[in-house]
């Protein structure tokens, strides 16, 4: 789970890593109250959306900047209201962009140097990880590309913590003047903190500054919690913002269905999370395009697969569905019970294949040649999804 930049602030200001000052408001009507809880000067206006680059993003009515400086308040105020409600593409959008639906309005900042700074999980010593660079506020891979010797690591043996030599070692590489390096090592110690004890699998502050005052400050602020941990931290689950999510992966969620929606026109319904990535591979390889990832489980109940279909159906890119099911666990019965129901309920305007394999594969068979509908049966992965590839041409 993702979270705006607004509420990460807050909770770095909970656990201790150093912010500048700043308020959020999500219609016009709450810029002035907003407004009014921040000193008169430099302000900077943000628009939060669940993605980044946004300072390099630009509206889809024209308006260049999803973060912009201002010298007043007033003028911060006339900007916000260019953004609210408008449409922030960024790179990391997609083509289709964002709606903005809440300003953050902050101080601005005196910046002496940008840095970057992120704690994540390092896969191959199963630890987490500290990565620090000196290029802040530019596009980390761009340095981890051209100039790795400017990016630095410290591996936090969770048995131990963070150890002040380690805090040392990374202030020090960092180059900062003594003031600053007592301000960088507390917030490193807070930010810690942060990760560990939310559950986060990422926090990255991009940029971390430093002030002419040697102050340091965290001037952005991304936090992804691990999703199977955020039952013990009801406080966070509060702060999911469904705005920023597919509504078809919110309906998928409902009914524990693993679903992630794609821009592709083939749907496919299959059971296992490795068979879902093959299933999306042979459309690919055959000339196709997924329209999702869909794992309905090796548990899934008839209900379950009802819900899946209609999700499936209910995206108007679809031209086509593909079921491929390799009955291990899985009852093939089941599956073709859910569907037969599912069609019953919402109608079947579009081509189907299915493949069906395995346990009670006879019975699921007979399911669906009972049911009097027009399904495309595949002998093979292959043949099938060769077979949807040629339907929805
Ligand atoms: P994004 O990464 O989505 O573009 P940022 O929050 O990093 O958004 O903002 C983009 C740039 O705007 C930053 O790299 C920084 O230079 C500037 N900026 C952001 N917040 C502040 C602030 N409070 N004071 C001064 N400059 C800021
Ligand atoms: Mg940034």
């Amino acid at each position: 789970m993702n979270i705006h930049e607004y509420q990460a602030k807050a909770l770095f200001e909970k656990f201790g890593v150093a912010v500048p000052k700043g308020a959020a408001a999500k219609s016009t009507a709450e810029f002035d109250g907003a407004l009014a809880a921040l000193p008169e000067g430099p302000t900077m206006v943000k628009s939060q959306i669940h993605a980044g680059g946004r300072g390099k993003g630009l509206f889809k009515e024209g308006f260049k900047g999803g973060v912009k400086f201002c010298k007043t308040k007033a003028e911060a105020r006339e900007l916000a209201a260019k953004m609210l409600g408008n449409t922030l593409i960024t790179a990391q959008t997609g083509p289709a962009g964002r709606k903005v639906q809440t300003i953050y309005f902050t101080v601005a900042s005196d910046i002496k140097s940008e840095y970057y700074l992120a704690i994540l999980l390092d896969r191959v010593t199963s630890m987490p990880v500290i990565v620090a660079s000196t290029e802040g506020g530019v596009e980390i891979e761009k340095v981890a590309h051209q100039t790795p010797e400017k990016i630095f690591k410290v591996i936090v043996d969770p048995a131990y913590g963070l150890a002040d030599f380690q805090v040392r070692e990374l202030v020090t590489k960092l180059g900062l003047g003594a003031q600053e390096a007592k301000n960088a090592s507390k917030l490193l110690r807070a930010l810690f903190k942060l990760y560990w004890e939310t559950d986060a699998t990422m926090v990255e502050v991009n940029p971390l500054i430093t002030t002419p005052a040697g102050e340091v400050l965290a001037l952005d602020a991304k936090v992804s919690f691990d999703d199977n941990a955020l039952f013990r931290h009801p406080e966070i689950l509060a702060l999911r913002d469904l705005n920023e999510e597919d509504p078809k992966e919110i309906e998928a969620s409902k009914h524990s269905l693993n679903y992630i929606a794609l821009d592709g026109s083939i749907a496919c319904l299959v059971n296992g999370a490795g068979l879902a990535m093959s299933t999306m591979d042979i459309i690919k390889h055959f000339g196709g395009n997924p329209a999702n990832f869909l794992d309905v489980g090796g548990g899934a109940t008839r209900e379950q697969v009802v819900h899946a279909f209609k999700i499936i159906v209910g995206d108007p890119n679809v031209k086509g569905i593909f079921v491929n099911i390799f009955g291990g666990i899985m009852d093939c019965n089941v599956i073709a019970t859910g569907i037969v129901e599912a069609v019953k309920e919402v109608g079947l305007r579009l081509p189907l294949v299915v493949r069906l394999e395995g346990n009670n594969v006879v019975a699921g068979k007979a399911t669906l040649a009972a049911s009097g509908l027009t399904i495309v049966s595949g002998d093979s992965m292959a043949d099938a999804a060769q077979k949807i590839v040629k339907l929805v041409a």
